[in-house]
């Protein structure tokens, strides 16, 4: 009879969401793309400014809040592109 080796417990998904802070790396004059300072999540998205939307290139952590380092727009609302 085997003992021992159970599975390990699983973490519940967290009730307080990870927040995240998006930076500005690089931009055009009609669009800036914001990466997540978070390594291990990486979303990426562009933020359009001639058309005003965000397109997630990368979705990364999709249950962290994003948001952006300068009080700039949130980063909760985002087509999947
Ligand atoms: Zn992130």
């Amino acid at each position: 009879m085997k003992s021992g080796g159970g599975r390990p417990p699983r973490d519940p998904v967290d009730p307080e969401p990870a927040v995240h802070e998006m930076v500005c790396e690089a931009e055009t004059p009609d669009e800036m793309l914001f990466v997540c300072t978070d390594s291990a999540c990486g979303r990426k998205v562009v933020l359009g400014k001639s058309v005003p939307g965000l397109t997630a290139v990368v979705r990364g952590d999709f249950s962290a809040r994003h948001i952006g380092s300068h009080g700039g727009p949130a980063f909760g609302d985002v087509t999947i592109a």
